[in-house]
């Protein structure tokens, strides 16, 4: 994410790295890489320019602490900048109704039909909510038939009526039922055009009247850029919305509508979404994104998602089996399984402070541990079990299953072997710690 802009800052941070003191001179040539960085990142000129021309004057007039050096400094002033520029804190969310009425909005193609989806998964398993989703888009029966399928896959109900023409009328309708079966939020998808058009802004603002939504999200492709600043403006002063969602982060975009759509529309950006997967909706934290952008990863949503996914006593199941010498190949099966539902597995490691950097040119798909789950999947329980029976003969036999090599097989089964050595020494450790770590 935004790799191209990180790395320019930080070339623009080498500059000033030698330096015992900031000054107004050695600080020019940093403060203008600092805003090139920000342009070719599509940030607008206006916004670049004010932004450091406040990061110079925190720079010059700030004291010199001696334990922090210039290069230090800038860093901290360029992050807490960036924070700023975002948004400063979290945005509250507004579920607070009952039901709590969400109004999607956006152009067609930006991800709001997905975004509703990731939503209503969002607010049912992770704030206990009782959602139903509501397609109101009156002129793609597709757009109906999408929903229908993410609210399949989600386990949240659809409200749609194919024959009905009034877009105002639905919503009013799918409120009734919500209410009627205590549903506690209602999302609504509506019907976005490929560009601004009158009619379709008419008619979202029609249902904003209508039903008086306690949130009105934007939904936003941020891989439009500047595009994507200019028809937030649009929507914005039609329908004076609540907040911003930042969508298809996980493709090659360059960060300009993440750092310029605060300042243009005076609206927080709420969620980010980046890939298809329902379940990886995350909410925006400008102080994450800006620690993120100077690549100092995301160590805090990382540990978060962990957390959400590794159940405690599952976690005290495994620490037991490791500590018994017991951890087996079914037990790394479902180790992988569990850091795959954290999410994109390059997006993981980019949380990871330097390691987005590091590999940014390696294509990493989720599909990386195919290959590992193939050879376990083609092993039998009682060999999952008892990893030291596998010889010689079952391991050809895997390797046909899992379509490998009988090469690949035996490197796997090293790595294994060396896995459980390493924990095998650590449980000899009285701190259960490795040889050579610091306590
Ligand atoms: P809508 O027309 O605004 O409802 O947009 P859709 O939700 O149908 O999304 C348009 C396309 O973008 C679809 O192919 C989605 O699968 C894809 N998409 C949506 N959100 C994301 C995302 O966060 N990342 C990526 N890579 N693709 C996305």
């Amino acid at each position: 994410m935004f790799n191209n802009l990180t790395e320019r800052l930080e070339t623009a941070f080498k500059n000033i790295k030698g330096e015992a003191r900031v000054t107004d001179l050695n600080i020019a040539n940093t403060i203008k890489d600092i805003r090139r960085a920000l342009i070719d990142a599509d940030v607008n000129y206006k916004i670049a320019k004010e932004f450091t021309d406040k990061v110079k004057d925190k720079a010059v007039g700030s004291k010199v602490i001696n334990s922090i050096s210039p290069g230090q400094l800038m860093v901290k002033i360029v992050q807490d900048e960036l924070t700023e520029l975002m948004g400063g804190n979290e945005a509250v969310f507004n579920i607070t109704g009952n039901p709590a009425i969400i109004l999607i909005a956006g152009l067609q193609g930006s991800g709001k039909t997905t975004f509703s989806g990731k939503l209503a998964n969002y607010l049912k398993t992770k704030k206990a909510k009782t959602p139903l989703l509501v397609a109101a888009d009156i002129y793609r029966p597709a757009a109906i038939d999408q929903l229908m399928v993410l609210g399949e896959q989600i386990g949240v109900d659809v409200y749609s009526e194919r024959e009905n023409t009034n877009a105002i009328e639905i919503v009013q309708n799918a409120i009734k039922e919500a209410k009627s079966k205590n549903r506690n939020v209602v999302i609504i998808d509506t019907a976005g055009r490929l560009a601004i058009d009158e009619v379709m802004m008419n008619e979202v603002a029609g249902i904003k009247a209508a039903v008086q939504p306690h949130e009105i999200l934007f939904v936003v492709d941020s891989m439009t850029g500047q595009d994507a600043v200019n028809t937030a403006k649009a929507f914005n002063e039609k329908l004076d919305f609540s907040g911003v969602v930042l969508t298809k982060l996980d493709g090659d975009t360059r960060g300009g509508a993440a750092l310029s759509i605060k300042y243009i529309v005076d609206k927080p950006i709420k969620f980010v979404s980046s890939g298809e997967k329902l379940d990886t909706l995350d909410v925006f934290y400008p102080d994450r994104m800006a620690q993120r952008i100077l690549g100092m990863g995301d160590i805090t949503t990382l540990v978060e998602k962990a957390q959400a996914q590794f159940d405690e006593a599952e976690a005290r199941k495994l620490e037991k089996k490791i500590r018994k010498n017991q951890f087996d190949f079914q037990d790394f099966m479902e180790q992988l399984q569990q850091i795959k539902k954290m999410g994109n597995i390059k997006d993981l490691l980019g949380m990871i402070p330097g390691m987005g950097k590091a590999m940014k040119d390696i294509d990493i798909s989720d599909d990386a541990f195919k290959g590992v789950e193939a050879m376990i999947s083609s092993m039998t329980p009682f060999e999952r079990a008892n990893p030291d029976v596998i010889s010689q003969g079952r391991r050809q036999r895997i390797a046909k299953g899992a379509g490998k090599t009988i090469d690949e097989v035996n490197a796997f089964m090293k790595q294994f072997d060396q896995m459980k050595q390493m924990m095998k020494m650590m449980n000899k450790m009285p701190t259960g710690k490795m040889p050579g770590m610091r306590r």
